[in-house]
């Protein structure tokens, strides 16, 4: 069933009936289509200012969406709001070489660990690719390892299991390759292996049955499974298995990039891979994503052997935005106001689900985080745990956390992302919300 519409939302009504008519399907994304989860229309967000967002019929809400993380500093950012209007009177693209490129690379190189040489893209879909062709490009294996429910974009490589139902998954250890949509190749299920993610011996039989591999993705937290958390020494098992059979290792940090601190999750793991993928918080809100790496893994594409293009790479605009950005997030004080904001809701979602008798895990780090619905209220360690929660009853939740005025990821298998600007009466009302949903819920 559908949960009723919002009161109070009769102009995004309007707007998806008439977008209907001209956008395909009435939506520009995928996974907008259920924007408000089970709902029978999305909502159109009109406006937004620090850690609020405002809707075309004027109901506000606090937003951990947060444009999935994007608009870490918050919306319409005054320090970015003056830095990008300087660029818009100076050009915003030329096509060219610039200076806010170099000094990004830079600001990169120097935050985190892995990175020697830095390559920019537009979204994270194209620096996942950039950095699989670079892998593929400096092994000469053309085979690519990813977990069973990890996302790394849309491409007709990667978006495969990223969400397979029961029926299709496959044996738990051996994993089903399954293309998410219609319309990618049959070919290219030849060139992934899918694993089970926090499991050493599953990990190790997948990679003795495949010689010709070039190399494993893993998102270290896994943003796009509710943040199942890596098992202890996991990434460590990782980083050795693939030191030992010469596989390049790719961490996706789209989510986890300069969020989780300002070196990522490689710095909170201390665990080094050979390239590392950036998307989100790097922009602060405008489209740029980056991969970086260890030098001999990029030096084929440094040499020119290895392409990777892009018109719209690294515009004076977005290398503008997230130099902005990477200068704010560089200082760990605002990295620990936003983990601790998000610890603070954290414990807040466990004392009421407690209080309320909901079983549920509350799972992630502050930054970063999700409630998931399942029945012995045990955190997830793979994917096949959270097609067994209840996301429905997430549904219910997050249908109750809207009407309170607080505005999160419609997916149970996302996350929460927490602003660096969310205030107190912000966090307050949150609790408040958060109280409220769980009694509702009961
Ligand atoms: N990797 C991860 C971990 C992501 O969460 C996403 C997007 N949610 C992507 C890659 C793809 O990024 P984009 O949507 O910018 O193409």
């Amino acid at each position: 069933g559908f949960i009723p519409a919002l009161g109070g939302t009769d102009g995004s009504r309007s707007w998806f009936e008439r977008a209907q008519h001209s956008l395909a399907g009435g939506i520009s994304s995928s996974s907008r289509l259920t924007s408000t989860g089970p709902h029978p229309y999305p909502l159109y967000m009109a406006s937004g200012s620090g850690a609020r967002i405002t809707d075309v019929d004027g109901n506000e809400y606090i937003d951990y969406l947060i444009s999935y993380g994007s608009a870490v500093l918050g919306h319409a950012s005054p320090l970015l709001t003056e830095a990008l209007t300087q660029v818009l009177h100076s050009g915003t693209m030329f096509g060219t070489c610039n200076v806010p490129e170099v000094e990004l690379a830079e600001l990169i190189c120097q935050m985190v660990p892995c990175a020697e040489l830095v390559r920019f893209a537009n979204s994270g879909s194209e620096a996942v690719q950039g950095a699989v062709r670079a892998a593929r490009g400096y092994t000469g294996r053309s085979a690519i390892l990813k977990f069973e429910g990890h996302y790394h974009g849309w491409s007709d490589t990667l978006a495969i299991s990223n969400r397979p139902s029961a029926a299709q998954a496959g044996p738990y250890a051996t994993p089903h390759p399954v293309p998410h949509s219609p319309g990618i190749p049959t070919g290219v299920i030849d060139d992934v292996v899918v694993c089970p993610w926090n499991d050493p011996t599953a990990l190790r039989d997948v990679l003795d049955g495949h010689p010709n591999l070039a190399a494993v993705i893993c998102e270290p937290i896994v943003a796009n499974n509710a943040c199942t958390m890596p098992d202890p020494d996991y990434l460590d098992l990782l980083r050795e298995e693939c030191t030992a059979r010469d596989l390049v290792l790719i961490f996706d940090e789209v989510c986890t990039g300069f969020r989780t601190g300002p070196g990522g999750a490689q710095n909170l793991f201390g665990v080094l891979p050979d390239i590392a993928v950036f998307s989100k918080a790097l922009g602060g809100g405008l489209p740029i994503a980056a991969f970086a790496g260890r030098r001999a893994v990029m030096e084929p594409l440094a040499r020119g052997e290895v392409k990777h293009g892009g018109t719209y790479n690294a515009s004076p605009l977005c290398a503008t935005a997230a130099l902005v950005t990477l200068r704010q997030l560089n200082d760990t004080t605002v990295t620990k106001r936003i983990d601790e904001a998000g610890q603070r809701l954290m414990e807040t979602v466990r004392r009421a689900a407690h209080d309320n008798r909901v079983p549920c895990a509350v799972q992630g780090v502050g930054a970063m985080f999700q409630v998931v619905f399942s029945s012995d209220g045990a955190p997830t360690r793979g994917y096949r745990d959270l097609l067994s929660a209840d996301s429905g009853r997430y549904d219910a939740f997050r249908h109750e956390l809207l009407k309170r005025g607080v505005h999160s990821n419609a997916y149970a298998m996302a996350c929460w992302f927490v602003p660096a600007v969310v205030s107190e009466d912000d966090l307050s009302a949150t609790c408040q919300a958060v109280e409220g949903a769980f009694a509702a819920l009961r």
